[in-house]
């Protein structure tokens, strides 16, 4: 099947002529159409408007044109991510019939590669949870095994390169949306460092973390996306006026002389024991290929979900306060009047982890409590930064699990918030330090459940990330093992 193939070695098929474009994308709807009501990945399919861009894609391969290496590449987008005339819902009902006027900027820098958009994924609500259960729509089940989830916020885009319903998406990483479904998925994600890419257009969260990424079947294909997504914008603001190399000269399967620092604070109790086992397996693995591999201490690791969990609501409650049923969406037919208009709406629209959020973040943010908690988890966010600035002064890569455990059951965790908060206690302190992180397949549970090995650099060192991720994978088979999908009890792989 052209679906299960990697951006890089469809790119070849493309440019000898031995594939369109247009049979390509068909292959995906078709590997959709058998799959898909199992796996459930996607709130919109954009079948004709790919059509239409795999033709365009063919005729400029046809003339002998040189094409951009996404030229035809079919790919996935977050539903949070701002598409002109396509539907985007940040999967909540209060945007159930939103139709962005305007692309967001990684939109247009893709098109302008000329990918074909095979449809939005389906996400946590406003990317506000760690399973996508919180989608007001579906539930997105997990390839490797439909009962359990496919981590989240981004699961839709996970599951779907994971499902080879897509080749390769974009998801959206404030805390870890990307890297963790990318780990509890089997494939690679990365979110850049703050700044490499551009938000505008992407639907706020958390505006000091949020962070655009790519899910991606090789970390070759990682670079490639990364290449065609960064680089500053004059509509956003923060994001920063670096140069961008061009990242595939970062593929380099070659580590030696490169210190990786495997952080003591990561191996709690709390940790799965295969998982510490496949880590511990997969350092060795780059010690074996020359790293030097060090234990080191990020001391104020403990506090990175307490203080995420009060600097993220926070920046919500700001972020949400637009959606009040006079300019975006869902509004309540019958209101007593204009404040009822607003009650009711709210209360309709969003969903119970939303509101919890918006309740916390309001009451960090008001006054009398500001100091004890929004002003006091800033201070936190600094300590926690000061800790990677202090170790990247001795090592270039940081080396840790994804996520404490692998995927977990549909709704094991639902019933309890500071359960599913904590899946995130691998993934926020480089969040608060704004650090570039990959997420690479680096083995699997005895139950067959893929583990992520997650490796951050220092802000804007994608480059040394990129290397040492590109280094074990070519040395490793786990990213090459495909999920067994069942559907109606016949396997479909
Ligand atoms: N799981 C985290 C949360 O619920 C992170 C989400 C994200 O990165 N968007 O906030």
């Amino acid at each position: 099947m052209l679906c299960e193939l990697t951006a890089h070695a469809l790119h070849e098929k493309l440019k000898n002529r031995e594939i369109t474009a247009v049979a390509l994308a068909e292959s995906v709807y078709a590997r959709i159409d058998e799959v898909e009501s199992h796996v459930k990945g996607y709130l919109t399919l954009t079948k004709d408007l790919a059509l239409e861009q795999a033709d365009r894609a063919d005729a400029g391969f046809q003339k002998g044109d040189e094409m951009p290496a996404l030229a035809g590449i079919p790919i996935a987008i977050k539903d949070v991510i701002c598409t002109k005339g396509v539907r985007t819902t940040c999967g909540s009902k209060i945007l159930e019939s939103f139709v962005p006027p305007y692309d967001a900027t990684v939109m247009t820098k893709l098109y302008e590669q000329g990918v074909v958009m095979i449809g939005k994924t389906n996400m946590d609500e406003f990317a506000m949870g760690s399973s996508t259960e919180n989608s007001a729509y579906q539930i997105t089940h997990n390839p490797w095994n439909l009962d359990t989830i496919p981590g989240g916020s981004s699961g839709g885009s996970a599951a779907v390169v994971s499902a080879d319903t897509a080749v390769c998406s974009l998801g959206s990483d404030t805390g870890g949306s990307i890297r963790q479904p990318a780990a509890l998925c089997g494939v690679v994600g990365m979110k850049p460092t703050y700044g490499r890419v551009s938000r505008y257009g992407l639907v706020a969260f958390a505006s000091s973390l949020d962070q655009i990424g790519p899910f991606t079947k090789d970390v070759t294909d990682c670079a490639l996306l990364l290449n065609a997504i960064c680089g500053s914008d004059a509509m956003d603001a923060t994001s920063v006026d670096v140069p961008v190399p061009d990242w595939t000269q970062s593929l380099i399967n070659d580590v030696q002389g490169l210190k990786i620092g495997v952080p003591k604070e990561y191996f709690t109790p709390a940790l799965d024991p295969e998982i510490a086992d496949s880590i511990q397996r997969a350092t060795a693995v780059l010690e074996g290929l020359g790293a030097t591999v060090e234990e080191i201490s990020l001391p104020h690791t403990e506090y990175a979900i307490a203080t995420y969990y009060i600097i993220a609501p926070a920046e919500a409650s700001a972020n949400l306060a637009r959606y009040d049923g006079v300019r975006y969406g869902y509004r309540n037919e019958n209101p007593e009047n204009l404040i009822n208009m607003y009650k009711k709406t709210r209360s309709e629209g969003f969903g119970e982890e939303v509101k919890r959020r918006i309740m916390l973040g309001t009451f960090a943010l008001s006054a009398g409590y500001q100091d004890a908690y929004y002003k006091k988890a800033q201070k936190a966010r600094t300590l926690i930064k000061s800790d990677f600035d202090a170790a990247f002064e001795k090592v270039d890569v940081i080396a840790t699990p994804t996520s404490p455990t692998p995927a977990f059951k549909i709704g094991e965790r639902t019933a309890d918030p500071l359960q599913m908060y904590l899946s995130d206690v691998m993934t926020t302190p480089a969040s608060h330090a704004g650090l570039p992180g990959i997420s690479v397949p680096c083995g699997f549970v005895k139950s067959g459940l893929p583990v992520g090995l997650q490796l951050l650099g220092a802000p804007f060192a994608e480059e040394k990330v990129l290397r040492v991720a590109y280094t074990f994978e070519q040395n490793t088979e786990h990213h090459r093992r495909k999920p067994q999908i069942q559907t109606n009890g016949v396997v479909s792989s």
